[in-house]
């Protein structure tokens, strides 16, 4: 099939047009592409053979420039690359741009600049609760008022594919006699949404909810990989340290927010009123309705509703600018795991074996936590118009011994 004819349906068709980073064989130069069904288009070297201005943006190793570009901008290259690939009399100048993605190595899209990580889905948060601190609320008493996060590290974000080196650190279960080092023997995943921050803001300059789309660009799945036994002794009273900062995977594929207009929903009823800065009662859905997909070496173990989700990602950013940080180009946040209100919706192992209590049952044996050598993808999709699928670019990591 020629590479403009995508197939029927291919929730990577024209209506969707992710951004990524790639390199060609047998090359080290890296650059902007457009992904249309299984082909990846070279976008800056058709911009140039166009003559088009939005070259500037386009040929260059990372999304940086495009992200800082604006909202304006995001929406112009958007309608240019959509001519480019749809209007036959474009389409023969840059046929020669588009390769198989078979053929190229993509690379992580964008340089993250803060990494921060939320905690949103209520669903998540009660079992959470539950598991390690069964004697108390399962939800903490400011849980309903703010969207509770922490900052991460930026610099171990990986592109999907990397492989995850199992961590080694301090572990002591609560019976335990002293604390014993090395390698983490409850390894877990956190299925989770990225929203990518393009433009700045000024030092001092809460963001409101309402500038939300004129910051962040698009979103990504994220797994925030988590050595719970690790996690569970360190994190009082400063929360997640070195059981989560060793690696977080995010998609090679950045879909902007203007593919996804379709799947904008209303997140749930809010239990307890906001303040001012946070009440989004009465502006436009800020949910998103996103399936997501959970394998284990190819057996699917979760499917968490994305539009569950009680905090949106304009309050999360709202939220985290209250005080006046500022936002830089390149800023990633984390929804936090994606949990829904069934057990097969469950975004972690933590909660889909109950700390460990009931393993899952896989073709090749029970799983309590990941082992060496499991491969573990997300996947997701949304609605589009008219009955179209949205693709979200997967995000794999195979474990390996560290
Ligand atoms: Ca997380």
């Amino acid at each position: 099939m020629p590479p403009f004819e995508v197939p029927e349906g291919d929730p990577f068709g024209p209506h969707n047009l992710p951004y990524g980073v790639f390199s060609r064989a047998g090359s080290q130069e890296k650059t902007v592409g457009v992904r249309l069904g299984d082909h990846v288009l070279d976008a800056g070297a058709a911009a140039v053979a166009l003559g088009s201005p939005y070259a500037a943006l386009l040929a260059r190793p990372t999304l940086n420039p495009l992200l800082a570009a604006g909202r304006t901008a995001w929406s112009d290259v958007r309608r240019a690359l959509t001519a480019w690939l749809t209007v036959p009399s474009h389409q023969e100048t840059v046929a020669p741009f588009l390769h198989p993605l078979s053929s190229v190595t993509l690379h992580l899209p964008f340089e993250v600049a803060d990494y921060v990580d939320f905690y949103a889905s209520e669903h998540h948060a009660r079992n959470v609760g539950q598991i390690f601190r069964p004697d108390t609320a399962a939800l903490t008493p400011n849980w309903k008022h703010l969207p509770i996060g922490y900052h991460g590290r930026s610099g171990t974000v990986v592109v999907s594919g990397t492989d995850v080196v199992r961590p080694s650190g301090q572990r002591k279960a609560p019976a335990d006699p002293a604390p014993v080092f090395g390698p983490s023997v409850r390894l877990d995943i956190e299925a989770e949404v990225g929203f990518v921050v393009g433009v700045p803001s000024r030092l001092g300059r809460p963001v409101p909810l309402e500038d939300f789309r004129e910051h962040v660009f698009g979103l990504c799945l994220l797994n925030d990989w988590s050595a719970r036994d690790i996690q569970a002794w360190e994190y009082v009273p400063l929360g997640p340290f070195l059981g989560k900062s060793f690696t977080t995977s995010v998609s090679a594929w950045i879909t902007p927010l203007d593919a996804l207009e379709d799947a904008r929903v209303a997140p749930p009823e809010r239990t307890h009123p906001l303040l001012p800065y946070l009440d989004d009662s009465a502006d436009e859905p800020g949910g998103y309705d996103l399936r997501i997909s959970v394998a284990i070496n190819g057996h699917v173990v979760a499917e968490p509703p994305f539009a569950t989700m009680y905090w949106t990602a304009a309050q999360q950013l709202a939220h985290m600018t209250v005080n006046g940080a500022c936002l830089r180009t390149g800023d990633l946040y984390g929804s936090g795991t994606v949990s829904g209100p069934e057990r097969a919706q469950r975004g972690s192992l933590l909660e889909l074996t109950w700390n460990g209590r009931d393993p899952l049952e896989l073709p090749d044996g029970k799983r309590a936590f990941l082992e060496d050598g499991d491969v573990v993808t997300l996947s997701a999709w949304a609605p589009g118009a008219a009955g179209a699928r949205v693709g979200l670019g997967e995000v794999t990591g195979r474990i390996v011994s560290g």
